[in-house]
């Protein structure tokens, strides 16, 4: 079999026996494959800094389409640096990192969603709101879970302008004239409706315009838990660190406001 390179992100890596490893990446060109690296673990391996979590690099190995690849070498090596030193970072970076991994079969050439995941992660690293990008990412990535949504057009008439809700019976939004005709449409809530359908488009060097309240990104984030909850139906360990990463976040953030805000009285 021949050697092949890939531009590649890690996935995960689990050890196996004392020295290997089995090191999940998704290729830029062959999609994610398991590949079983030898010998990995021994000193001075230099492989070892191209399987960190959080990293990128191109991968050269024999890429098999059946059984497990191998990997051999790597170059051109990008770590996430500011996502592996920061757990919060590193907390929503792994839930896109498994949402991407569950949303399509091993093998599948995406490089579309390849791209995504890695402008996703670098935008991360460079400090943008991780929270607003783990939506975003939420939003667009549905399709490769098969739910298609229409976020631009009132499922009655077509109109893309005004005030929406969302209707599970419609299997989408509704203008504000066919509101009435589901009573039992999702809460009305027209300014977090408008962000949604902003997100379903948007390209994330816009989003240094958004700046939105807390109570906006948690109503946010409950729209997203419930189309996630009613279409997708996966229940990620890394979902639930991020929820639960939200109250302890508090607590160690709060102090050191309050100091600030001592110091400037
Ligand atoms: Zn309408």
């Amino acid at each position: 079999m021949a050697l092949a390179e890939s531009k590649g992100l890690i996935l995960f890596t689990k050890n196996h026996r004392e020295n290997d490893m089995l090191v999940k990446i998704f290729t830029e060109s062959a999609g994610k494959q398991m590949f079983y690296a030898k010998g990995i673990q021994r000193k001075n391996q230099p492989l070892k800094a191209a399987v960190q979590p959080f990293t990128q690099a191109v991968y050269i190995g024999t890429f098999n389409s059946e059984d497990l690849s191998f990997l051999n070498s790597a170059k051109d090596i990008q770590p996430f640096l500011n996502i592996q030193q920061d757990i919060f970072l590193a907390g929503y970076a792994t839930y896109l990192l498994n949402l991407a991994d569950a949303a399509i079969e091993d093998r599948v050439y995406d490089p579309n969603l390849y791209h995504f995941l890695t402008q996703s992660l670098l935008f991360i690293d460079q400090g943008y709101d991780a929270e607003i990008i783990t939506n975003i990412f939420e939003i667009q990535i549905l399709q490769r879970f098969g739910v298609l949504f229409d976020w631009q057009h009132c499922a009655i008439c077509g109109e893309s302008h005004g005030k929406y809700v969302y209707s599970s019976k419609y299997h989408g939004i509704l203008c504000e004239k066919h509101q009435y005709l589901d009573a039992r449409h999702y809460p009305t809530d027209y300014k977090m409706m408008q962000l949604v359908r902003i997100f379903s488009q948007i390209r994330y060097e816009q989003i240094n315009q958004l700046d939105l309240k807390p109570e906006t990104k948690q109503r946010l984030r409950q729209f997203i838990d419930f189309l996630y909850d009613e279409y997708v139906g996966i229940h990620l360990k890394s979902k639930k660190f991020i929820d639960q990463m939200k109250n302890w976040q508090d607590i160690l953030i709060k102090p050191e406001t309050n100091s600030a805000t001592e110091s400037n009285e």
